[in-house]
């Protein structure tokens, strides 16, 4: 019912020639159609990735977006300007804005709700700090998390649930820590926006997932695709992600 979607954050990595030279790769493997799969490339290369990925089954998407549609902001960019470039995704409130870069509950919901105001779907990251697991927060700060989402259109709304102690770690959830949360996420949602938006909406797994784990963690009931960091830079790993994907479409889980 709800389609795999494979996403790739390549965070501050590759400049425009190596984008254009990745997605080349990628797409010369034909990425399978049964899933959806997107790359989120650094503002500076989405042009060239924008020009590649027209008339493929490839989306774009751009790693953050600013709530106002333009202003004295330095540094920052509009949800309109990424629309012009041929941009239709924006992930929002990744733990690393969060961590570094000052993002709150408030401002990641303001910039989702630009974003879908502008047109584009929206991949809203949440996830708990090690500490946080540790005291026993989990499921408070994931309800904390998603609080505002009831106000956006579900409709056009991705959850990505990524355990900041799994990110760039190497360490991964268990698929019983993944399908726990991912099942918490999907209760939540439905009592914010309604049981069938919530049974449609799709709730990506997000920490060190990998060609080795991407099977297990995508067969999970509630788990409807990945956001991948390090494992979406490289091609071979990327497709057989991609490839694990398909392959749990089909009903060929391991
Ligand atoms: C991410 O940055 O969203 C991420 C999941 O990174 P990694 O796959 O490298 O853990």
């Amino acid at each position: 019912m709800r389609r795999l979607l494979i996403a790739g954050n390549w965070k501050m990595h590759k400049g425009a020639a190596e984008t254009a030279e990745f997605i080349e790769a990628v797409l010369a493997t034909r990425p399978s159609t049964a899933v959806d799969v997107i790359v989120s490339p650094p503002f500076t290369s989405l042009p060239a990735a924008a020009m590649l990925l027209t008339a493929s089954n490839i989306g774009l998407a751009a790693q953050n977006v600013h709530w106002e549609g333009s202003g004295a902001f330095t540094g920052e960019v509009s949800a309109p300007m990424l629309v012009d470039l041929g941009v239709r995704w924006v992930i929002v409130g990744h733990s690393e804005r969060r961590t570094l870069f000052a993002e709150t509950d408030d401002t990641a919901f303001e910039r989702a709700r630009a974003a879908q105001g502008a047109g584009l779907e929206v991949i809203f990251c949440v996830g708990e700090t090690l500490e946080q697991r540790d005291a026993g927060d989990t499921f408070a700060v994931l309800e904390r998390q998603v609080g505002g989402l009831g106000a956006l259109d579900a409709a056009h709304l991705v959850v990505a649930y990524e355990p900041v102690w799994a990110i760039g770690t190497g360490r991964t959830a268990t698929p019983q820590q993944a399908q726990e949360a991912h099942a918490f996420l999907r209760l939540r949602m439905s009592e914010l926006c309604g049981a069938e938006a919530a049974g449609r909406l799709r709730i990506l797994y997000g920490g060190s997932l990998k060609p080795a784990n991407a099977a297990e963690l995508l067969a999970l009931a509630d788990v409807d695709g990945g956001l991948i960091g390090g494992a979406s830079l490289d091609v071979s790993s990327f497709s057989a992600i991609i490839h694990a994907a398909a392959d749990c479409a089909a009903g060929d889980t391991p």
